[in-house]
């Protein structure tokens, strides 16, 4: 008889693990409370326009990528070109671009700064030989922190000689290492590089881990992918996978509670149905576990697991916007970065993230129309009452609407639909409490060893998501659901 796995959550982190294990022959059952698949990677519909709810950047496409790997394990793959430009970083008198070629990159940047070209060469030097050693870790993918004795041997094994060269750099950050380089003070390119980390590191460059922070500013070179309709298809293409190996799908399932029963779990949703496993993946936001799961539960969970559950992350502020793009001057690009002021405020409509569907991407909006997201980082504590959430959506959605004007003539007046996401939303329609979204900082005191295990610390019960290490992204999400999927399964699948 077939093992019976409980996958709570789809997310990219649980369709990952749910995908995985059924292809391996697991019974598998997934459970997800809203009635789209994919959370913050999925999306929604509204008349003839389709909006990814947060994802829009693919990642982890390329050769040897996670998401490549774990599509061609399901013998689904996904082939898409790379962008060589991968978007534009527009800030006060400066707009940089992300250029998949790393010399052109670099070459673009040394322009703006000439007189610092010798140490920005050496620095970026660092940050590519660094990612690329990192990157060879990618393969075996050991899991952090190790929880046993497999993984400590999996990570061991997985360890060369060159790997010593990580070492020192272990417990650094990126603001050390630039102080090394003398680029600390050079204040428009740390700008630069904060936009691109917040982005996708939740923190800026003083305090982003630097072997992360290497990874990050590199990875777009590996590739970045504009994927046609959106991440969404990351989630369906799961979805139909664990279908076709026998699993079961079940949407608009809440679960309300976590019980152990013996040997066994108990999942009962918000109808009162249950559901029985050895083993679950819960790919729910960690905050709601303490909802989830009675007092002696969570006693049993590890440590860094109990403190994660209690530490809030950013929230955000969301715009789903659709444009009539011939009253614009020019089409949308894909994905652009807009940072406004002098300050060095990474949040609050004062940098943001725009992503755009392509003309002619009919999945997403018809001819001649583009959906837009706009999103920014924002502090859970300004809308912690009902009048500071109402005025923090109106001054954040005005003041990115002013910002992308000033960089897109008649930006308000191609408007045709314009609705935001707020905490709540994003808490209603993810899940995701008080709408904390994005997981940890990737700082020296989340990050790597200390980050939180898929190991929740009780028998059968795996945790996955971008709270767990690796962290954010759907490339960290899907990194979490494959080390759940090996521990349930003892085999390392991908
Ligand atoms: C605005 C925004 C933009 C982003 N842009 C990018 C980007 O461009 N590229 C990128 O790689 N990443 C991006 N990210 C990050 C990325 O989307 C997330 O890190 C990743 O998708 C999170 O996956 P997850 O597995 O943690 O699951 P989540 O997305 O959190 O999904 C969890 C799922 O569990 C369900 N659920 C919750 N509670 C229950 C329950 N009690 N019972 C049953 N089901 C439940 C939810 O409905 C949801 O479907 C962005 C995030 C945001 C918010």
């Amino acid at each position: 008889m077939k093992q019976k796995v409980l996958v709570i959550g789809a997310g990219i982190g649980g369709l990952t693990a749910g995908a995985l294990l059924a292809k391996h022959g697991f019974e598998v059952t997934l459970l997800e409370a809203s009635s789209e698949f994919g959370g913050s990677a999925g999306k929604f519909k509204r008349k003839s326009f389709l909006f990814p709810a947060g994802a829009t950047l693919g990642m982890g496409l390329e050769p040897g990528g996670i998401h490549e790997r774990v599509f061609r394990y399901l013998e689904k793959p996904m082939p898409l070109k790379p962008l060589e430009t991968v978007m534009e970083m527009v800030h006060p008198g400066k707009t940089f671009v992300f250029l998949r070629d790393r010399d052109h990159h670099i070459s673009q940047i040394f322009r703006y700064f000439p007189e610092h070209e010798k140490s920005l060469r050496d620095f970026y030097q660092e940050i590519y030989k660094t990612a690329f050693l990192v990157r060879t870790l990618m393969g075996p993918l050991p899991a952090l922190p190790p929880a046993n004795i497999k993984e400590w041997t999996g990570l061991l094994r997985s360890l060369r000689l060159k790997h010593g060269r990580l070492l020192p750099l272990f417990n650094k950050t990126l603001g050390q290492r630039l102080k090394v380089h003398r680029l600390d003070g050079l204040a428009p390119f740390r700008k630069m590089l904060d936009g691109l980390l917040i982005d996708s590191m939740q923190t800026d460059s003083e305090h982003v881990s630097f072997l992360l922070a290497a990874v990050a500013l590199d990875i777009y070179h590996e590739g970045a992918y504009y994927v046609p309709g959106g991440l969404y298809q990351f989630a369906e293409l799961m979805a139909e996978s664990i279908q076709e190996n026998g699993g079961m799908l079940k949407k608009r399932r809440t679960i309300t509670k976590l019980e152990q029963n013996g040997s066994q779990w108990l999942a009962t949703d918000q109808r009162g149905n249950s559901y029985e496993a050895t083993d679950v993946v819960l790919n729910v936001p960690i905050q709601q576990f303490s909802s989830l799961m009675a007092p002696d539960l969570i006693a049993g969970l590890k440590k860094p697991l109990r403190t994660g559950m209690q530490t809030p992350t950013w929230t955000t502020l969301t715009l789903y916007i659709a444009v009539d793009a011939n009253k614009l001057l020019a089409p949308l690009p894909p994905f652009r970065q807009i940072s406004t002021g002098s300050g060095d405020s990474l949040t609050e409509g004062e940098h943001f993230f725009m992503s755009a569907s392509r003309i002619g991407d009919l999945l997403r909006a018809p001819e001649g129309y583009q959906t837009v997201t706009v999103s920014t980082h924002s502090k859970a504590q300004l809308w912690d009452t009902k009048e500071k959430y109402d005025a923090m959506r109106e001054i954040l959605t005005n003041r990115m609407l002013l910002a992308i004007e000033q960089v897109i003539p008649y930006f308000r007046d191609a408007i045709v639909h314009l609705e935001t996401g707020a905490p709540k939303g994003w808490e209603r329609y993810t899940g995701r409490p008080n709408g904390y979204v994005g997981g940890f900082p990737q700082t020296l005191d989340n990050a790597l060893f200390r980050s939180i295990s898929h190991h929740s610390g009780l028998p059968g019960l795996y945790v996955c998501g971008d709270h767990i290490f690796p962290g954010g992204g759907t490339i960290g999400a899907a990194a979490s659901g494959i080390h759940a999927a090996r521990s349930v399964s003892g085999n390392r699948l991908v």
